[in-house]
């Protein structure tokens, strides 16, 4: 529904029918913004020469202040089930998207400017983001992508000059925060909740579910586009039942197959590196399987299945570590059923499509455990014992697995030895828990001696999978402390060592250590949704 006057100052808060985006200029209020890092690979994505950086207008455009040139700014409009119950429409109330970048590979990036300003999906916000929020953004993803985990990337930060307030505070009271601006890159921002929306307002628009469906397939599915019958693809649907959807009789069909395998293969690899998503509505998965919406993520330090960083997930944790595979298929169950609304899918090919992101999500998740223990086949019973042996104990997700590659498969080692090479995450046991580990060691030795890899050539294969470095809840809070005291330099140094998380890098052992004392502070390992 347009209002009368500039459509692109339109941020008038209203349900927008009918439209899967509004058009919207920045509108954040900037007084001498800032660029405080950026990411040079994101830059390459989009062959940016790296001295456009340093041009003077670059942090105008960047908040937003100054337009970029030849782009066409709008918010895209979408729903989503929030915490398991039906939200309505939701968004974007703070993501502005620039314009699409066309590179030399012919790829297209879309740019959006996260916390720039208000629009009509802002509801009874205020469009803006707090430099917290935005450093973990920004770092996260980078982070992310260099694990080589889907990600929407950063391309760069910039602190507004203005104050934004937020009140929900622990002490209860409202507080003034610099403000700052991310500018985030995708090949799509499409959530399941795009979709959601327009099938829940009614028949009408299931028009608009059919459209929004065609256009994801043209531009990022194009193989499924061009999936001709004749190359007879067929799937079973499993031993119970033999009847066989073949996804080559209708796209629509492999398309959800595809989304749901990408969303299983995403989820598994959160579970590979102890990333804790926190808020994983339907709003916030991306149809493409990318991680987005990094608010209260956190990663283990002390491995913990009920882990949730976010406090408005508490008691409930609906969204703790151990939950996300479940969720992931939930959000699949409610993508899918609007798919069958708009009549795209029938039922069957959505039960198959559900069934299809269990089978992935095992597939991918054993094959990552069985690589993080240095095997060549998945044994079950070995990592579930290792796993409740990690939880009785409180180990170190990430320090845990770095250090299992120095585990020899040589069985003339004595048992007291045993646990040498864990010492720096095997703490304060007492003679009953270090017996349940020297057992499971000597299990997991016969494994390796069985495996016939040399000792050197599993620790290669290990620490290329195990990371040395995560970014810690704690790493972040650190960065941000110095940063609202106007020093970016841990922000850039944390961004540059989180970009080779699988090397050792002499002199940053720092960034590998076990969380502070201070980091059980809340606030830092478990954060609010106020950013
Ligand atoms: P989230 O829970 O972070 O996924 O956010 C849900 C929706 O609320 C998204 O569409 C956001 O754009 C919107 N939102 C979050 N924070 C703000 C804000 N400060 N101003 C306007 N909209 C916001
Ligand atoms: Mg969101
Ligand atoms: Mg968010």
């Amino acid at each position: 529904r347009e209002l009368p006057g500039d459509s692109r100052t339109d941020t008038i808060p209203r349900q927008v029918f009918h439209a899967c985006y509004t058009k919207v200029s920045p509108s954040a209020e900037v007084e001498n913004p800032q660029l405080v890092a950026w990411s040079e690979s994101v830059a390459e994505l989009l062959d940016l020469d790296p001295k456009e950086f340093e041009r003077p207008d670059f942090p105008l455009i960047f908040s937003g202040a100054s337009p970029f040139v030849g782009g066409l700014p709008y918010a895209q409009c979408y729903g989503g089930h929030q915490f398991g119950m039906w939200a309505g429409q939701l968004g974007d109330g703070r993501a502005i998207t620039l314009g699409e970048i066309l590179n030399s590979k012919s790829e297209r990036w879309e740019l959006q400017l996260k916390g720039a300003g208000k629009t009509p999906y802002s509801r009874f916000a205020d469009g803006l983001a707090v430099l917290r929020s935005s450093i973990r953004e920004f770092l996260c993803s980078e982070a992310m992508h260099s694990l080589g985990i889907p990600t929407t990337r950063a391309l760069c930060l910039v602190t507004t000059g203005k104050y934004v307030t937020r009140d929900m505070f622990y002490d209860g009271n409202p507080k003034e925060e610099p403000g700052a601006i991310v500018c985030r890159v995708a090949q799509s921002f499409l959530r399941f909740g795009s979709y959601q929306l327009h099938a829940s307002r009614g028949k009408e628009d299931l028009d608009i579910v059919r459209a929004l469906a065609d256009y994801a397939i043209r531009h990022h599915f194009p193989h499924i586009e061009n999936m001709s019958k004749s190359e007879s693809l067929s799937f079973s649907t499993g031993e119970e039942d033999h009847s066989v959807v073949d996804l080559t009789s209708n796209k629509y069909a492999a398309w959800t197959v595809e989304v749901a395998e990408r969303t299983a293969s995403l989820v598994a690899s959160w579970q590979g590196v102890g990333f804790t998503h926190g808020v994983l509505n339907t709003d916030n998965m991306s149809i493409l399987g990318l991680t987005i919406d990094y608010g209260p993520f956190g990663f283990l330090d002390a491995f913990d299945p009920s882990y949730t960083p976010n406090t408005t997930d508490l008691p409930g944790r609906r969204y703790c570590f151990a939950n996300q595979p479940d969720i992931g298929l939930w959000n699949i169950a409610q993508f899918s059923s609007t798919l069958s609304a708009a009549e795209l899918i029938n039922d069957k090919e959505a039960n198959y499509a559900m069934e299809r992101y269990g089978t992935k999500f095992m597939d991918e998740y054993q094959a990552i455990m069985t690589k993080k223990l240095g095997l060549t086949k998945y044994n079950k019973q070995l990592i579930s014992k290792l796993l409740n042996n990690m939880a009785v104990d409180k180990v170190d997700y990430t320090n845990f697995f770095r250090l299992l590659s120095n585990i020899k498969a040589d069985p003339s080692i004595p048992d007291d030895e045993l646990l040498i090479p864990l010492k720096a995450v095997l703490l304060d046991m007492g003679k009953e828990r270090k017996e349940a580990w020297i057992s499971w060691l000597q299990s997991y030795r016969q494994e390796l001696a069985n495996s016939g890899i040399s000792d050197e050539q599993r620790k290669v294969s290990m620490d290329s999978v195990n990371p040395k470095y995560i970014l810690r809840n704690y790493l972040c809070q650190s960065a941000i402390d110095t940063a609202e005291q106007g020093d970016f330099g841990e922000v850039r140094r944390l961004l540059k060592v989180m970009e080779r998380p699988y090397d050792e890098q002499p002199g940053m052992e720092k960034y590998a250590r076990l969380p502070p004392a201070w980091a059980y502070r809340p606030g830092v390992c478990m954060l609010s949704c106020s950013s």
